[in-house]
Formats: C-alpha cells, sequence, structure tokens
C-alpha cells in the first residue's frame, strides 16, 4: 500500500473511533482534528509515515473502544507499538497517570517522543486559544508546567517540534503568570 493511501486509512479510522467525541474547549471541535493536528505537525517536520500514522492513532486506544487487535490487523505491530507507548494505563488515577508520563517518556522510542510533544503542542494551544470550560487560570498553568516536563523528557528527538513547543508554551504562559 502506498504511503499515502496508509495516512489516509488511518486517518478515516480515527475519525470513525473518534466520530462521537468533542474536544474539551468550548468551541466543541471534533475530536478528530486534534488528532490530524498532531499529525499535520509530524508531516510538516518530515518525519517517517510510521511516526504520522501512530500520531492519527495516538488517541484511538485511550479514548476509544479500539483494541490493539484492531490496530495491528490494520496498520501492522510496529505502528501497535508506538500507539500503545503513547496510551495511559486509564484504570490508574489521574495524578499517577500524568506522574508515569513525566517518568517514563525519557524512555520512549524516537516515534513516540515526537507524537508526544506534537501532542503536547496541540494541546497547549487550545488551552490557550479556547480552554476548557471549567478550567481556571490555576489549572491552566499547571497543565502548561506539567506538558513542560513531560517535553523536557522526550528531548533530542526534533528540534523543530521543540522550538514550536517552546514557542506556544512561552506565549501561553506569558499570559497565564
Ligand atoms: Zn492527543
Amino acid at each position: 500500500m502506498s504511503t499515502d493511501r496508509l495516512i489516509l486509512k488511518a486517518t478515516l479510522f480515527a475519525a470513525e473511533k473518534h466520530k462521537d467525541q468533542r474536544r474539551k474547549g468550548e468551541s466543541q471541535i471534533p475530536y478528530v482534528n486534534h488528532v490530524i493536528e498532531v499529525a499535520e505537525l509530524l508531516e510538516r517536520f518530515q518525519h517517517d509515515t510510521e511516526t504520522i500514522i501512530a500520531g492519527l492513532l495516538h488517541d484511538t486506544i485511550e479514548d476509544t473502544a479500539t483494541t490493539p487487535e484492531e490496530i495491528e490487523e490494520h496498520f501492522g505491530v510496529e505502528i501497535l507499538s508506538v500507539v500503545l507507548e503513547v496510551t495511559d494505563d486509564k484504570s490508574l488515577p489521574k495524578t499517577e497517570r500524568k506522574l508515569l508520563q513525566v517518568v517514563n517518556t525519557p524512555k520512549k522510542s524516537d516515534s513516540a517522543k515526537k507524537v508526544k510533544i506534537a501532542d503536547k503542542i496541540c494541546n497547549l494551544k487550545s488551552i490557550h486559544t479556547a480552554p476548557p470550560e471549567n478550567w481556571t487560570l490555576d489549572r491552566q498553568t499547571e497543565y502548561f508546567h506539567w506538558a513542560k516536563q513531560v517535553v523536557d523528557g522526550a528531548r533530542g528527538v526534533c528540534p523543530h517540534l521543540e522550538q514550536l513547543f517552546d514557542d506556544v508554551w512561552l506565549a501561553g504562559i506569558r499570559e497565564l503568570e
């Protein structure tokens, strides 16, 4: 299968899986916009097809009823392994999951680190432009600091993504603090 075809197949797969979900911000953007945005950033800085596809699929197992077997069947074991690397264990309490992201990110593959950085860039951007309803400024600030801790553990894989993260982080934190 051509790489274009695979990327479109993953986009369609993500759109179907996330079809009933919306982002938390007040604008209620369809969830799939988020994963397309993550994939677009990865493509922009010329990352490989596998990483771009993992970007498209990064929230399917964590946030939808998608099983690892489905991802493996359609996209292969390598992409599955990156998706699993960026999937939080939802059976754990939220504070523990957040701590684990900080602790475990440095041990992850380069592909997983790139997806993490792109994901955090998109999350910071949406918090900055359209914060989730009921998120206080303190909560937003806390998220910014936590995201930076996670990304600091992922550095060394793509200077462009890392620079973009720093720019977005700084622009946001200046208004919050
Ligand atoms: Zn995400």
